[in-house]
C-alpha cells in the first residue's frame, strides 16, 4: 500500500483513504505521495478506454487502499447522468489548438469534476474505517468552490455542508446558484466582508478545540472540501490522460509524441494535477501556469522568489484571484526531494516575512517542466473577442488568461509541440464580462445578459443555468463574520437542515 506523507514533516503519514478523511496533516502540512514514477499508466492501454475506465485505473493507482470495487462504484456514482458532455471532459479544435472543456458538470466550472466525487470518496472512507460520525464540511468561497461542493454533497448520507460566501464578492450567477441550492443537508449563508473574512472566520471555528470535542460526544466532526484535499487533487489527474488518448485517437499526434497543457491557475490544484500525471508517465513537454493580474506565480516561475508582498486586485477572472497558491507546496516538496525541513523552512518564511526563495539550481529543474505568463483584464476581454471572431468559439474569462498564455508561447517559440488549454469554466457563468468583451457593451442584469448572449452566439446555455433566475430561493441567512461561530453551533443542534 502507498503511503502518502506530510510536506513538512514526511514522519506524519496517512493511507489515501485517512488522507481525504483528514484532508490537511496533524502539522499542517499537505499529505503527498512519492515515487510517482513507480505508478506508471500504460499509454498503449488507455486508448481504447473511456473516462470511467481511465478514472478507474488512475486512481485505483493513486488511491490503493480503496478496493477496485468501491473506485468503480465512486467513480460512476460521480459522473453518470451528471454531466451534459457523455466523455465528461470534451476536447475540442480551435483554430491550431485545442480546448479541453472540464466545465460541462452539474455548476458549470471545473470544479465539479472533483467535487462530484470528494464526497463518495468521504462517505466510503468513513465505512472502511468504521466511523459513524457525521461529517459536517464547512467551506469558505470565493464562487465556484461553493456551488460546486454544494451540487456534490447535497444528500449525500451522514454528510451536511455549510458554505459562507461574501456578500459582495460574487457574480450575480455564482449568488443565485448558491441561494437556490435544494437538499435536506445544505446550508448557505452571505458574510458581510470580503472572502478573507469568511475564510478567517471558518479557521477559527475549524480549530475551536471545545466545539471539536462537543461534536465528538454528539457524533459529528468537521471536514473540508477545498483544494489542499487530495480526494479534490488526484480525480483531476484523470483528464489528462484523457486528453491526451483522445488526441492520439484522433491522429493529431503519435503515442508517445509530447504535448503542452496550458492551465489557467488560481490554488495551483489543477496543474498540479497534471504534473502527477507526466509523473505517471504522460507525455508532456512543458505545463504552462497562466495567471492574472495577481501574477505571484508567473514572478516566481521566471525569478525563483514567491513574494506575496503586493496589492490583492480584483479581476474578471475572481476564481484566481489569490496570492497563496497553497498546491505548490506539494510541487516544491516533490523537486527538492521530499526534503521536508526544506518546505517548512520555506513555508514558515511565507509566513514571517510573506517571501521565500528557491534558489538558482532548483529553479532551473522547475523550469525544465514549467512555463509561465500572466493576462490584465483589458488582455482578457481582448482575447475573448479574438477568439470569437477568429473562430467562433466562446471562452470565459479564466479560459482566455490561458489563451492569452498560450497565443504568447507560441509567439515566443519555445516549442512546437501542440498545446492544450484548459477550459474552466462556462462563458456563461461568467456573461457579464464575456459579453462586454465581444459587443462592448456593459449591462447589468447577468440573467437577461444569457440570452442576449445565446442569440449572439448561437451558444447552448448550460442547463443548470437557464433556468436559474426562476428558481425559489431558498436560503437568505444574511451574517456578520462575528455571528458565524453561533450560527454554526445553532445549526449543529437541528438535526435536519
Ligand atoms: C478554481 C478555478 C481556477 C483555478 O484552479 P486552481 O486549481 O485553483 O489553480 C480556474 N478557473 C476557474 C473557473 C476556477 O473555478
Amino acid at each position: 500500500m502507498r503511503i502518502y506523507e506530510s510536506t513538512r514533516d514526511k514522519e506524519c503519514k496517512a493511507s489515501a483513504s485517512s488522507a481525504i478523511l483528514n484532508g490537511l496533516a496533524q502539522d499542517g502540512g499537505l499529505y503527498m505521495l512519492r515515487d510517482l514514477e513507480e505508478l506508471k499508466i500504460d499509454l498503449n492501454a488507455i486508448l481504447n478506454l473511456d473516462y470511467y475506465e481511465i478514472a478507474e485505473l488512475v486512481l485505483g493507482k493513486l488511491l490503493d487502499d480503496y478496493s477496485a470495487e468501491e473506485i468503480h462504484d465512486c467513480v460512476h456514482a460521480a459522473y453518470e447522468h451528471k454531466f451534459e458532455a457523455e466523455d465528461i471532459t470534451p476536447l475540442v479544435k480551435v483554430g491550431d489548438i485545442y480546448l479541453l472543456e472540464l466545465f460541462h458538470g452539474p455548476t458549470s466550472a471545473f470544479k465539479d469534476v472533483a467535487l462530484s466525487i470528494l464526497p463518495h470518496l468521504v462517505t466510503t472512507a468513513l465505512k472502511k474505517h468504521g466511523v459513524d460520525d457525521e461529517i459536517i464540511i464547512l467551506t469558505a468561497t470565493s464562487g465556484d468552490t461553493g456551488k460546486a461542493a454544494l451540487a456534490g454533497f447535497k444528500d449525500v448520507e451522514n454528510t451536511k455542508i455549510m458554505v459562507f460566501y461574501p456578500e459582495e464578492g460574487v457574480s450575480a450567477v455564482q449568488k443565485r446558484q448558491m441561494e437556490t441550492q435544494a437538499g435536506s443537508n445544505v446550508c448557505v449563508a452571505s458574510i458581510k466582508g470580503n472572502f478573507d473574512d469568511a475564510q478567517s472566520s471558518v479557521k477559527q471555528i475549524f480549530t475551536n478545540h471545545e466545539l471539536a470535542s462537543s461534536m465528538k460526544e454528539n457524533h459529528q466532526q468537521f471536514s473540508s472540501a477545498n483544494s489542499i484535499n487530495i480526494g479534490r487533487l488526484t480525480p483531476q489527474v484523470v483528464y489528462y490522460f484523457k486528453a491526451y488518448a483522445d488526441l492520439v485517437n484522433r491522429n493529431e499526434i503519435k503515442l508517445g509524441e509530447e504535448v503542452n497543457f496550458v492551465v489557467p491557475t488560481g490554488n495551483f490544484g489543477n496543474i498540479l494535477a497534471g504534473y502527477l500525471a507526466k509523473q505517471m508517465g504522460l507525455p508532456v513537454a512543458k505545463f504552462i501556469c497562466a495567471s492574472n493580474e495577481n501574477n505571484i506565480l508567473t514572478d516566481f516561475i521566471k525569478t525563483g522568489i514567491y513574494d506575496r508582498n503586493r496589492d490583492f486586485k480584483k479581476t474578471l477572472s475572481p476564481s484566481m484571484d489569490i496570492l497563496i497558491s497553497s498546491n505548490l507546496e506539494r510541487l516544491l516538496y516533490l523537486l527538492c526531494g521530499c526534503d521536508d525541513k526544506q518546505v517548512s523552512q520555506w513555508m514558515n518564511d511565507l509566513q514571517n516575512k510573506g517571501k521565500y526563495e528557491i534558489g538558482e539550481q532548483l529553479l532551473h529543474v522547475l523550469q525544465q517542466d514549467f512555463w509561465a505568463d500572466c493576462a490584465d483584464d483589458v488582455k482578457t476581454k481582448a482575447m475573448i473577442k479574438e477568439c470569437y471572431e477568429a473562430n467562433g468559439y466562446l471562452m470565459d474569462t479564466h479560459t482566455a488568461v490561458a489563451y492569452a498564455a498560450a497565443m504568447k508561447f507560441k509567439e515566443q517559440q519555445i516549442n512546437d509541440k501542440k498545446l492544450i488549454v484548459l477550459s474552466t469554466a462556462s462563458p456563461y457563468k461568467f456573461v457579464g464580462s464575456v459579453y462586454e468583451a465581444i459587443n462592448n457593451q456593459h449591462e447589468e442584469d447577468e440573467f437577461a445578459l444569457m440570452n442576449k448572449l445565446n442569440t449572439l452566439t448561437g451558444v447552448d446555455i448550460p442547463k443548470n443555468l437557464a433556468h436559474l433566475n426562476e428558481m425559489p430561493i431558498l436560503h437568505n441567512n444574511h451574517l456578520a463574520k462575528e455571528e458565524m461561530e453561533q450560527f454554526v453551533k445553532m445549526k449543529l443542534e437541528e438535526k435536519q437542515w
